[in-house]
C-alpha cells in the first residue's frame, strides 16, 4: 500500500471476488475449488446511467397530483409493461431503446438541501438502466442520451430545459467503473442475482459465511450473504463474525429487525 507494509491479524475485503481473490490475493494462492469458483463469477446483467442536473428550480411535474412533487422516486417515460419490457430487452440486448426508454428522478436536495454548494439552487437526477457495452460506445453517445433523457424529463417536467439548468453531468455505466473499480462492467451489486450467486452461494459456498478458506481473510460487502444495494447486512455478519473469531466481545446490539432476521433465517 503506497510501499508501506501493514500487518494484520484479520483482512477484511468488501470488494467483488475478482479483485479479491485473483488480483489481491493471486490466484497461486487460492486453495481447493476457490480459483474455480471465483472464475465462474457472473457479474450484473446490466447497469445504468444517469443524468444529474443542477438548475435553479426543482422539477416541477405536470401533474395534478400534487404528491408526485414530494415523491422520493418518479417513474418517468415508462407508460405500459410493453414498454417496460421493450425497454429491459434493449437493454439485455446493448443497446438503448430511444423511444421506449425510461427511469426514474429524484430531486435530492428536498431531501437534503447541503447536496447543492450554492444555497437556494437544486440537483435531481435521471437514472435507468443501461448496458455496460453500449452499442456505438457510451463517449460517442453520451450527449445523445444525455439529450433523449432530459427531452424525455421535459415531456412531464417542463422546467427541466432552458435557463433552468445550470449545468449536467452524465454518469454512464463506464464512468461507474471507472468510480468504483469494484464495480467491473458497472455492476452496482458486484455480481449477478442468479440462483448460484445467491444465499449460501453468495460469493460461493466456503465463503458466504463471511470467512474465507484463506486464514484471517474475511469477505463483506455486496458480493457476499445477503448480497448489494445499501443493506449493510454483508458488513454486519462480518463484524459479528470476526468479534466471535477473535474472541472479542461485541460491543453494538442489534436492531430489533436485525434480532428478528438472525432468528429467522440464520440461527
Ligand atoms: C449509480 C448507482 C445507483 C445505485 N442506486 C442504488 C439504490 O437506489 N439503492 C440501493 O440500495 N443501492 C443502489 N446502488 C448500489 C449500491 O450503491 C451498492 O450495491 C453498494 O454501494 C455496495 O456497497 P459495498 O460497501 O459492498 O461496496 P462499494 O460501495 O462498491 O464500496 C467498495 C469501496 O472499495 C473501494 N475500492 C475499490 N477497489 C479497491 C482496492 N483495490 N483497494 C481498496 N479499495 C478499493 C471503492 O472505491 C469503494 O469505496 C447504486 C449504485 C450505483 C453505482
Amino acid at each position: 500500500m503506497g510501499g508501506r507494509t501493514l500487518t494484520s491479524d484479520v483482512v477484511i475485503s468488501s470488494l467483488d471476488p475478482e479483485t479479491t481473490f485473483m488480483d489481491l490475493v493471486g490466484p497461486e494462492n487460492l486453495p481447493g475449488h476457490l480459483k474455480d469458483d471465483v472464475s465462474g463469477w457472473e457479474l450484473d446483467k446490466w447497469s445504468y446511467t444517469t443524468v444529474h442536473v443542477a438548475t435553479n428550480e426543482p422539477p416541477e411535474y405536470n401533474c395534478r397530483d400534487r404528491s408526485v412533487r414530494d415523491s422520493f422516486m418518479t417513474i418517468v417515460g415508462i407508460e405500459s409493461t410493453e414498454q417496460l419490457l421493450a425497454h429491459w430487452q434493449a437493454v439485455q440486448s446493448g443497446t438503448i431503446d430511444m423511444d421506449a426508454f425510461g427511469g426514474h428522478t429524484t430531486w435530492q436536495t428536498q431531501f437534503d438541501p447541503h447536496l447543492s454548494r450554492v444555497p437556494g439552487k437544486h440537483v435531481s437526477f435521471f437514472q435507468m438502466h443501461a448496458p455496460y457495452g453500449i452499442a456505438g460506445g457510451w463517449e460517442e453517445r453520451r450527449p445523445e442520451i444525455e439529450a433523449a433523457m432530459l427531452e424525455k424529463w421535459r415531456r412531464v417536467a417542463p422546467n427541466m430545459g432552458g435557463d433552468n439548468i445550470l449545468m449536467t453531468a452524465t454518469e454512464t455505466p463506464e464512468d461507474i467503473e471507472i468510480r468504483m473499480p469494484n464495480m467491473r462492467r458497472g455492476s452496482i451489486k458486484h455480481g449477478d442475482y442468479n440462483p448460484l450467486q445467491l444465499g449460501a452461494y453468495r460469493p460461493n459456498q466456503d465463503c458466504s459465511g463471511t470467512d474465507t478458506p484463506i486464514e484471517g481473510l474475511y469477505v463483506c460487502g455486496a458480493s457476499t450473504y445477503p448480497g448489494g444495494l445499501v443493506i449493510g447486512g454483508p458488513g454486519y455478519l462480518a463484524a459479528n463474525k470476526v468479534a466471535d473469531d477473535l474472541g472479542v466481545e461485541r460491543w453494538w446490539t442489534p436492531t430489533p429487525e436485525m434480532q428478528r432476521y438472525t432468528e429467522t433465517y440464520l440461527d
